[in-house]
């Protein structure tokens, strides 16, 4: 595996590549690699000629500088499960490799989807979010960009930032949810949790679970209130419950459409997010 930590050697040595007819697997992490970033990797093995990781904790996306400050580094691991899972290129940038000097911060035009859910809670996220994905395609020039559905809003809001750009050609692939054995969804947030904390956070799940049983059988507001509920009493902070539709993320209340339930709970201030397609 080769690590490279600077922009324009590795355009440089991904274009080449390119050139003799390899296609190019980005799949960009934030580190503190668990098996559902190397579920990413291994798909990316399976499709691609060269499969590129990144590793880049984006301070852009982080609405609270605690939570930046606390974001988990385990970067010897990270490299060592990268060299297992046959990664053949970490790009592990410093911040002025994304954000170089005279760096102009764009503003993209994400429309309703930028404020509800996750941008409602985290002012600001997926505007971050899209400025280090938007370096990094321009950095990577990959054919094919992994994303994981844990992140459901992060994937449409991806999809929308692929379009803005004009990057059509770049094939969108998003993986399921890789789950602990208890339902916990993987992420790099669960090292935060202690024993007691770890325990409870699969609570999460099982309110998704809850939902998806029950819903259209009972009425969907009736739902999230119970969800909302019942996390409540297992001591977690909740920021939403909510049932929507899979392709706009609109609330629903029919069962007209596909739907999707997704979740936004901290217990003490480690804050999870989950979801769940329904039908
Ligand atoms: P992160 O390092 O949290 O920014 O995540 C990097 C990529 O891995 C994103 O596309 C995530 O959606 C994806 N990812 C994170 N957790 C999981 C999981 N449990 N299963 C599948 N993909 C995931």
């Amino acid at each position: 595996m080769i690590i490279n930590k600077r922009a324009k050697t590795l355009t440089h040595q991904l274009f080449s590549l390119r050139q003799r007819g390899k296609r190019i697997g980005l799949v960009p992490t934030m580190g503190a690699l668990h098996a559902g970033h190397l579920a990413l990797i291994e798909a990316a093995k399976n499709a691609a000629d060269i499969t590129v990781g990144s590793i880049f904790v984006n301070p852009a996306q982080f609405n609270n500088p605690d939570d930046f400050r606390h974001y988990p580094v385990t970067l010897e691991k990270d490299i060592e499960a990268l060299l297992a899972a046959g990664c053949d290129v970490l790009f592990l940038p410093a911040v002025d490799e994304i954000y170089p000097p005279g760096y102009q911060k764009k503003q993209y035009a994400l429309g309703r989807l930028e404020n509800i859910l996750e941008g409602r809670y985290r002012p600001g996220h997926f505007q971050g979010v899209c400025q280090a994905v938007d370096r990094l395609l321009e950095i990577v020039q990959p054919d094919q960009l992994y994303l994981g559905q844990k992140d459901y809003q992060q994937c449409m809001i991806v999809s929308e930032l692929l379009k803005l750009t004009g990057r059509t050609t770049v094939d969108l692939r998003i993986m399921p949810t890789v789950r602990e054995p208890d339902g916990l969804a993987m992420s790099s947030r669960n090292l935060r949790l202690n024993e007691i904390q770890r325990q409870k956070a699969v609570a999460l799940f099982d309110a998704l679970r809850f939902i998806k049983k029950n819903w259209p059988k009972q009425p969907a507001a009736l739902l999230k209130e119970a969800a909302r509920e019942e996390l409540e009493r297992k001591g977690f902070a909740v920021d939403y419950v909510e049932i929507a539709d899979a392709q706009t993320l609109e609330t629903v209340n029919g069962t007209e459409k596909p739907a999707v339930a997704l979740v936004a709970a901290s217990l003490d201030n480690v804050r999870l997010i989950d979801n769940l397609l329904l039908n």
